[in-house]
Formats: C-alpha cells, structure tokens, sequence
C-alpha cells in the first residue's frame, strides 16, 4: 500500500534541489512529506533539508556508484521500505535508465520527461504533463492511485530554498549486490574547448561534407566569416572528425549567422542550432528538411558553392568581424 511521501531521487546537484523544490510545494499542499535519495555528487552535500527534504536516505551496503544497475537496487529498495507514493527522478542518462527499470520491476506507472504533475487530494490520482519528441509535443497522462515514477529534466522546477530547515536522516540497507559490470576505467569526456555558446557565426557541416580533408575547404570559409566549425552527429560520432557535435545530445549554438553545408536537417540536429538569429542551408536536395527550419536556402552542391562563396568574400575583400559589429545583422 503506497503512503503519502514524495522521494525524490537524483546524482546531480542542481537537479535534485530543482526537484526538491517541487516536491516540497506539492507535498505541503497534500500535507505529505518529502524524502530525498541522494546520489553520487549529491550524497556528498548535506542541505537537502534546506532544499526541501524531510527526510534524507542514504544507502548502506552499497556503493554510491553512477551503475544503473546499483541505483535500480537501491531505488527499488527505497519502495520496498519507504512505499513512496511518487518518486521524482532526475532525467539524466543514469535517472532514466535506472527509472524505467524500477518501474518495469516493481509494476509501477511511469512517466518520462514531465513537466507539471499534479496530486487530486480527493483520489489520489496523479496527472502529469510529459514532453513528446524531444517538446515538440505534450501528452497528459492519469494515473489511477497507486505509486508512481516521474522523470524530469533539469530547469522545469523551481528550487525553494529554506535556510536552516533540517531534515532526520535515515538508512535504507539495501542487500549486497554483485553487479554484473565491472568500470575498469573513467575517462573525462573529450571536448574541443571551443566557447560555441559566444559564437557569432558558425558554419555547422553534415554528412554531405564526404571526406576529411575537405574540411580545409571549409576551415578557409570559417575563417573568412570569423566563426567556429560545428558538426552533426554521424561526423562526430561514426566519422571521429570532431568531440563533439550539435543537436539534441549535443550542444546547443545561438549565432548570429549559423550557415548549414550538407545538413539534412534532422530534428535531432535542429534542436541545437533553432535558436540561431538566421539560418542558412546549403544543401543539392532541395526536399531535405533543412529547408524547413532556415531562413534561407541555397539548393546546391555545396562544392560548388563553398569555394565558389570563399572566392567572392576574397574578392570583395570581406572579413566580417562580429566581435567588433555593435549592430547585428538583420
Ligand atoms: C536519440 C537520437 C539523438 C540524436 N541526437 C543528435 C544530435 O544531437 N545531433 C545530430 O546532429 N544528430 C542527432 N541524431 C541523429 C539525427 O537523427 C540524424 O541522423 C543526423 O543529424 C543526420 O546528420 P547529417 O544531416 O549530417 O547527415 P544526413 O542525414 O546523411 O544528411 C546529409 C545531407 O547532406 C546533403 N548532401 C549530400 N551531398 C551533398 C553535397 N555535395 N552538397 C550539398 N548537400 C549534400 C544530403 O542531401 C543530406 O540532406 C540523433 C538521433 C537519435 C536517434
């Protein structure tokens, strides 16, 4: 039987105050209580009470490790001791991949990507709003009463912080667990050090860019305009041209010109280069759904366009200076 606490779960910081935050506002509208199961960096901070928490778990028989399968030991753990009625957890890599696990074990609901959930004091029912394809859409979904987990992103909740608010702190012993992964080894992500969030112009390359050294091509563009090179994913992570790339699992760039040469234009890509002043495509399939999102659209093969654009910029003697421009372009 499912009481009335709210466990929050979640490794990153930020995150879990985020979701505190919710919880406690939620929770004191229900007259609930708020348990917080913090993680990895987070188990290693002590205010969780300040940030909402009335009651802090922590773990024993286990390590504190970032392993799905460990957090799934210790989340279902938590129900089985605590019998949360919804847990709030964090969507990163590791919440979601831990979350849906849970779910699936213990035969509980289970929303991703919410947005706004909302307890009826009189059921118990829980409706919560959840993003589809990647926010393009929402559902509403309802849950008869019964426990439930939610997923949520970073920057959808409100943290409310309440200076010197204490909470009790209490063991969930969670039986010894022989994971079936060994880490052997961490590495630091790879990144190219490149500030994209500042850039004024970027030139984003896809796919249609067919061998490496016709990048140089486009390194002479690039330096032409004052910008930075980006990539889709496949030139990142099949090609191994580039760290890192742009786009949903990626970075997100804010240009004032974000020129795209051989880009398809997948939504995926989209969602990190939507918030570019103009958007320029080049692309020779004039049905590629680049041409959806760009202000402007040159069908094209893009080696013909790209040295023929690098000779014209030469020839006019351009070499724009964004830093140095007080007016943007448009
Ligand atoms: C969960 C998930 C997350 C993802 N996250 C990301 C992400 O963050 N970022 C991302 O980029 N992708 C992401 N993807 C992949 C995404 O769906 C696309 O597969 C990818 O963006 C396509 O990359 P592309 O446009 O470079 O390649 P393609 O789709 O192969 O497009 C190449 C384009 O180049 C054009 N072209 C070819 N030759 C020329 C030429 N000579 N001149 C001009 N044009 C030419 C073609 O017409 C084509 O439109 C994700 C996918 C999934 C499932």
């Amino acid at each position: 039987m499912a009481g009335t606490e709210i466990l929050v779960f979640s490794e990153q910081p930020t995150l879990l105050r985020e979701l505190l935050g919710e919880a406690r506002r939620q929770a004191d509208a229900l007259g609930w209580r708020v348990g917080a199961l913090p993680w990895g960096q987070a188990a290693a901070m002590v205010d969780w009470g300040e940030a909402g928490a009335d009651v802090v778990y922590t773990a024993s028989g286990i390590e504190s490790d970032n392993q799905a399968e460990i957090v799934v030991a210790a989340l279902a753990e938590a129900f089985r001791q605590v019998k949360p009625r919804l847990v709030l957890v964090g969507a990163t890599k590791l919440g979601m991949e831990s979350a849906s696990r849970v779910a699936e074990r213990l035969g509980l609901g289970y929303a991703p990507w919410t947005v706004s959930f909302a307890v009826s004091a009189d059921t118990l029912a829980v409706t919560a709003r959840c993003m589809l394809y990647i926010g393009i859409g929402l559902a509403t979904y309802t849950f008869k009463p019964g426990s439930l987990i939610l997923t949520s992103a970073a920057n959808v909740f409100e943290p409310q912080p309440a200076p010197g608010r204490l909470a009790a702190v209490e063991t969930l012993t969670v039986p010894t667990l022989v994971p079936c992964l060994t880490v052997i080894e961490r590495k630091p992500k790879q990144v190219s050090g490149i500030n994209l969030t500042d850039a004024k112009v970027v030139v984003d390359i896809g796919q249609g860019v067919r061998q490496k050294e016709d990048l140089k091509m486009v390194t002479e563009l690039v330096s032409l305009l004052d910008g930075i090179m980006t990539c889709s994913r496949p030139v990142a992570s099949d090609r191994d041209w580039f760290p890192e790339w742009v786009g949903l699992s990626g970075k997100k760039v804010a240009p004032e010109l974000c020129l795209t040469v051989g880009v398809s234009g997948a939504v995926q890509h989209i969602v990190g280069i939507r918030d570019s002043r103009l958007i320029v495509a080049v692309n020779s399939d004039e049905g590629a759904p680049i041409f959806n999102q760009a202000d402007y659209g040159v069908v094209t093969d893009l080696y013909e366009f790209v040295p023929a654009f690098i000779e014209r910029l030469k020839a006019r003697g351009v070499r724009l200076a964004w830093s140095l421009m007080k007016s943007p372009i448009i």
